[in-house]
């Protein structure tokens, strides 16, 4: 077909999409070094401005400022599933942590982060407590972060989408590797408001699967 044939067809284009949902189940055997230098820079420190609640959703509207490999992000929410959404080698978190950003010309960046029971978590706790608080008194606050990340920030990263409608595609996930800790009371707290809260995982559809490894000089 020369090249005019086929702009002549343009108005039968359609748009090839759904092929790059998210979660996923990521095989860590099958995932790639990253070439790229993947350095993430991000703040403690976050501003909670809002939270959004009803009888299926939680999101904490917030503030911050992330570079990824040298991009800029902001901030704008993050929220928790109950199970986690993504597994990794087969194995499925109790929970999965999202902070979602915003790029400034709109790109998505999530990270996601599993939550296993072991220590009380006093970030989370912190939390549950704001949420089962009166919050149409809340008022916009500082929240220490630090206890929401691990500390070695080693992540998966493939291309993705929200894993709620409208399921928007081409967001770039950074699955960390290694996961933060609540306790069992504190899972139980939170599941007692939210379960069930998680998507289904979606094939992969021969998307790469790059691994960033964290180098201790980064943060
Ligand atoms: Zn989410």
């Amino acid at each position: 077909m020369t090249i005019t044939k086929l702009y002549a067809t343009q108005n039968s284009w359609s748009m090839v999409c759904g092929h790059h949902q998210s979660p996923i189940h990521i095989q860590s055997s099958k995932s790639l070094p990253m070439d790229d230098d993947g350095t993430i820079i991000r703040h403690d420190l976050i501003t909670i401005t809002n939270i959004l609640r009803d009888e299926n959703t939680l999101f904490i509207e917030a503030k911050s400022f992330t570079q990824i490999n040298g991009r800029g992000f902001h901030l704008t929410q993050f929220h928790f599933h109950s199970p986690a959404e993504h597994l990794v080698d087969n194995h499925l978190a109790p929970m999965e942590l999202h902070f979602v950003h915003q790029s400034q010309s709109g790109r998505f960046a999530v990270f996601s982060i599993f939550m296993e029971v072991g220590a009380h978590n006093t970030a989370f706790q912190q939390l549950l407590d704001i949420i089962n608080s009166d919050l149409s008194a809340l008022p916009i606050m500082d929240f220490h972060a630090q206890k929401l990340f691990p500390k070695d920030i080693s992540y998966y990263h493939y291309l993705g989408s929200l894993t709620t409608p409208p399921l928007t595609e081409n967001v770039e996930w950074y699955v960390f590797q290694n996961p933060i800790f609540i306790d069992k009371i504190q899972l139980n707290q939170f599941r007692a408001m939210y379960h069930h809260t998680a998507r289904e995982t979606q094939p992969r559809h021969n998307r790469p699967i790059l691994f960033y490894q964290h180098r201790k000089e980064n943060y």
